[in-house]
């Protein structure tokens, strides 16, 4: 039993899903610790791997295979790279042995041992998967459910882990109210409350670490041409339209490269061009198996970070060294209210759980940086998602590349738009509150078709002729 953290909505993990990579990665870790600590791992001479519903009608494409035999293995998904990985799948690949632990190397052929029941839903939630572990006489020595219910969360067995909410019956409304009451921002009134978990300096240095993480992936993707896996050919574009905006400028480090933004001319079309550049970036390392924070997902990887570079680097508005404190503060709360009053995962509510979410979180966390009210900043998050309300999560090839990519620069651009209307606006006059639009949002991701729910089978993933890459 534990609350929710902002640090449970922002992990550093790898890409491209947080629900098929990050979440069957550590369903994987988390079957591989139960064996040691019941004392099995010796006793195991196979695994065998099934998954279920959209985890196996959109898993390859999302790298879920790749995830599960990293997380057999014991590879810890923060500090593994792109290298490690290629390297021990080709082993595993071309050997069929998976390294269990020091002592027990297993027989484990991807192609016999992951069986991928693309017909069968589970119950619980359309992300699921069962771990078998069997020893040398063919008998089952445990068998494990796991779901991976969006953002890098997951539930173990058939019975959901409950979790103790953390704003008391998790309402905006409440979180709003407590805020005006006590005559304090959003942020001062989640950092008390993550003060009761981590101490001040934790805090501060967690957030600056999910910060320098999205940096990277920001700098990375910009540095890095080619074509993103998957056999869509889809071209890498972070690193042209980069060398586009800078129009010939020289730089030979990240930060020469910010001082150029920084100092560069922020007309509206150049600032509009730099979000997209920015949001492409991250999502692009993450369909490339880089290393991004799920915020709330890895989908919708490269909103947040990009509506922040906007306001640290593109945005005339004043700076304090409180604001990137203040933004994941925020911008988490609201992760964590859609996620507790409705979902964070395609699979249940399509892309409006992904990217309309997201973009709810950039723009109440933007809302405070630029003076908002706490009404503001809920009016903002409301507004955002109310424009995303309805958005299907339908990617071609299975693959978080087409539309996932550009969706980012979409949803980063409505945040802003979402903070600009809710600073200019008295929220007393507003028809729509924001936990209105969380519920609507939850009515919608229920009524919405599952063809539309992460499974590839509706919307573009059929439309443009291509199914399987
Ligand atoms: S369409 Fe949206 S929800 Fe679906 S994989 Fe892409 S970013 Fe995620």
């Amino acid at each position: 039993m534990k609350d929710l953290s902002i640090f449970d909505i922002f992990k550093i993990g790898i890409g491209p899903s947080s629900s098929h990579t990050m979440g069957p990665w550590l369903a994987a870790n988390a079957f591989r610790q139960d064996l040691n600590e019941l004392k099995l791992s010796h006793l195991v001479s196979t695994i065998q791997v099934s998954l279920y519903g959209s985890l196996a009608l959109t898993g390859k494409g999302h790298g879920t295979d790749i995830a599960l035999m990293m997380g057999l293995s014991g590879f810890s998904i923060i500090e593994t790279n792109r290298s490690d990985i290629t390297n021990s799948i080709n082993e595993i690949n071309q050997t069929h042995k998976l390294a269990l632990n020091n002592e027990n190397t297993i027989i484990f052929n991807p192609s016999m041992n992951i069986s991928w029941e693309f017909d069968n839903f589970l119950d619980y939630h359309s992300n699921a998967m069962s771990f078998s572990a069997i020893d040398s006489a063919g008998e089952t020595l445990i068998q494990e459910y796991y779901y991976s219910t969006g953002g890098g969360f997951i539930d173990k067995g058939k019975i959901r882990e409950q979790h103790d909410t953390f704003f008391i019956k998790g309402t905006g409304k409440e979180l709003l109210d407590i805020c005006i009451r006590k005559n304090i921002n959003i942020s001062d009134e989640i950092l008390s409350r993550e003060i009761v978990n981590f101490p001040q300096e934790t805090i501060d240095t967690k957030i600056s670490e999910l910060w320098e993480t999205m940096l990277s992936s920001i700098y990375r993707g910009i540095s890095t041409t080619g074509f993103l896996p998957g056999g869509l050919n889809v071209k890498r574009r972070a690193p042209e339209l980069n060398s586009k905006l800078l129009n010939g400028a020289r730089y030979s480090n990240r930060a020469e490269w910010l001082n150029l933004i920084y100092t560069g001319e922020h007309s509206f079309d150049l600032t509009l061009q730099w979000i997209s550049a920015i949001a492409i970036a991250v999502n692009e390392e993450n369909a490339d198996f880089g290393k991004v924070v799920t915020a709330p997902t890895n989908g919708a990887a490269g909103v947040v970070p990009a509506v922040l570079f906007y306001h640290l680097y593109l945005s005339s508005s004043p700076k304090s060294k409180e604001d990137i404190r203040r933004y994941f503060l925020v911008s988490g709360a609201i992760g964590i209210l859609f996620k507790e009053n409705a979902t964070i995962s395609a699979a249940m509510g399509g892309c409006q759980a992904e990217i309309g979410v997201s973009s709810a979180m950039a723009a109440a966390a933007l809302t405070e940086l630029h003076g908002g009210t706490p009404a503001q900043v809920m009016m903002a998050a409301e507004i955002a998602m109310e424009h995303h309300l309805g958005l299907t999560c339908d990617p071609i090839g299975g693959l978080v590349q087409i539309p996932c990519i550009e969706r980012n620069s979409i949803g980063a651009i409505k945040a802003i738009t979402a903070s600009k209307l809710a600073l200019a606006s008295d929220p007393s006059d507003a028809k729509v509150s924001l936990d209105e639009v969380i519920d609507s949002m939850q009515k919608t991701a229920k009524a919405m078709h599952s063809d539309y729910k992460e499974t590839s089978k509706g919307g573009l993933a059929i439309t443009v002729g291509i199914t399987e890459c």
